[in-house]
């Protein structure tokens, strides 16, 4: 096993909830993940149930005005350039992919307000593809890990495909995103109370200490 694989299957085993933003279908779960860009996951699973309740479906999004939409939105961040993407979005998903969202990277990059890491995180959670969402929480992590010194999330993304086998790749970001929130935050991290310090250069150089089951692996 290497250090990657144990530090994913550690977290895992820590972390085994599915991720916040999978809201249980293609259209909510896109949704969700573009609204919780550059805003905390509690924010936008406040004002989900009213915006579902609004805008039930792509047909209603598409019928409806970035103005309508700003309404149910507006306490999440960059609100007003979301509403448009989700109003032309929805439009798009109507007008080329029959209401349905697109379950092709190639595809999805062509909605507007969607980029790689939207992308990978619908492709992981709604279709089960092994993609590797880069959101803040995973860059920064794997910077401290030592998995990667990519100044992008594109670069960042392709070190980590390079070090993991295929089917972990889901995992990174879900347990990431939690592992960031309680511990390895990204003012202080909580180096002294890590399961997975052994394996981290961010640790190591912090003089914290190999612990025994690191030794033993090593
Ligand atoms: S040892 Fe510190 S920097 Fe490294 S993963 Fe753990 S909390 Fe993050």
């Amino acid at each position: 096993m290497t250090d990657v694989v144990r530090v994913i299957s550690m977290l895992s085993k820590r972390y085994p909830q599915k991720g916040d933003m999978d809201l249980g279908n293609p259209k909510d779960t896109l949704i969700g993940v573009l609204l919780s860009a550059r805003t905390r996951d509690s924010q936008v699973l406040k004002i989900y149930p009213d915006f579902q309740k609004a805008f039930p479906t792509f047909a209603s999004l598409a019928a409806s005005t970035p103005r309508e939409i700003e309404k149910f939105i507006s306490t999440i961040g960059l609100y007003r350039s979301k509403a448009r993407a989700i109003h032309q979005l929805s439009q798009m998903v109507m007008e080329e992919y029959g209401g349905e969202v697109p379950g092709r990277m190639e595809d999805l990059i062509r909605l507007p307000g969607v980029g790689r890491k939207t992308a990978n995180c619908v492709l992981s959670y709604v279709f089960g593809q092994d993609t590797i969402c880069v959101d803040t929480h995973v860059f920064r992590i794997a910077h401290r890990l030592g998995w990667s010194k990519g100044k992008t999330p594109e670069r960042v993304e392709a070190d980590l495909e390079r070090l993991t086998p295929v089917k972990w790749r889901s995992a990174i970001n879900r347990t990431f995103v939690r592992f960031g929130r309680e511990i390895c935050q990204p003012q202080i991290p909580k180096c002294e109370t890590c399961p997975v310090r052994d394996w981290c250069e961010y640790g190591k150089k912090r003089n914290i200490g190999i612990s025994k089951k690191a030794k033993k692996h090593s």
